[in-house]
């Protein structure tokens, strides 16, 4: 039942902060975030893994990336394996952010693949999905969701979707200060959660946290997390300044 699932904050920084700047954000966030009621993550960039982890000692924050390769390892110039990410302590790692499927050519079948690596080697993961502005106005909404779903679950067990995370993010919404109403985020949470219980059963279904994602804000993040469907938030742009991510945080209950 909607009690037992802990939400979930995950700050999602992109390509943003060096590590100077990540381990010095991360300082001014944890007394911020020292009786958070919910778990937090923050998903850097690679070369700021090492030096955020080393910054969240002994907070409760968690590490996170935001890609992995499919492969365990080979011949992939510029790509970085899900073991090299759990050597260096990451909890989480984002798999299908829309960015990724818009610029840099990732599929379902991407997703799928980059998803079941990342579960193989011991990490959780956030997997994204969501429509477009068009896809909404021409009523597609739904089978766009559906279609992202049941792509990046392809083979993935009843087990392997314990370690998972959905994240619901309109792309509309994603960096413009255009925020999915309340009504229509806990929606669509709605949809991706019947979803799970058709194809994975109620009780799995239940249990499984369900974000929203897309321009959340320190302003709005109370009124969304108020959802039943709702579990937590994937931050982008107020996860780079601490007090606005400090109050997302304490606004998931
Ligand atoms: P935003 O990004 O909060 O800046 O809209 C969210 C995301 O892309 O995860």
């Amino acid at each position: 039942d909607f009690a037992k699932r802990t939400p979930l904050v995950a700050g999602n920084w992109k390509m943003n902060l060096t590590r100077a700047a990540a381990g010095a954000l991360i300082g001014e966030m944890k007394p911020l975030l020292k009786d958070a009621s919910c778990e937090v993550a923050l998903c850097v960039p690679f070369t700021d893994l090492e030096a955020a982890g080393a910054a969240m000692a002994g907070s409760r924050i968690r590490l996170g990336a935001q890609n992995c390769h499919w492969a365990a390892s080979g011949a992939f110039t510029g790509e970085i394996s899900a073991d090299m990410l759990r050597e260096l302590g990451v909890a989480y790692v984002i798999i299908g952010h829309s960015e990724r499927r818009q610029y840099f050519g990732e599929s379902d079948q991407t997703v799928n693949a980059r998803a079941k690596a990342a579960l193989s080697a011991g990490l959780r993961v956030i997997l994204c999905v969501g429509e477009t502005l068009e896809q909404r106005e021409a009523g597609e909404m739904e089978a766009v969701i559906r279609r992202q779903m049941a792509g990046a679950l392809e083979g993935i067990t009843g087990e392997q979707l314990r370690e998972m995370v959905i994240a619901y993010e309109p792309v509309w919404a994603i960096g413009t200060g255009k925020t999915a109403t309340a009504a229509q985020a806990g929606e669509v949470c709605g949809l991706i959660r019947s979803f799970l219980a058709e194809h994975y059963g109620a009780e799995a279904a239940d249990g499984m946290r369900i974000q929203y994602g897309g321009s959340m804000n320190a302003k709005n993040a109370a009124e969304l997390l108020a959802q039943k469907d709702i579990d937590g938030g994937l931050i982008g742009g107020a996860s780079l300044k601490a007090p606005d991510f400090a109050a997302i945080v304490a606004a998931a209950k």
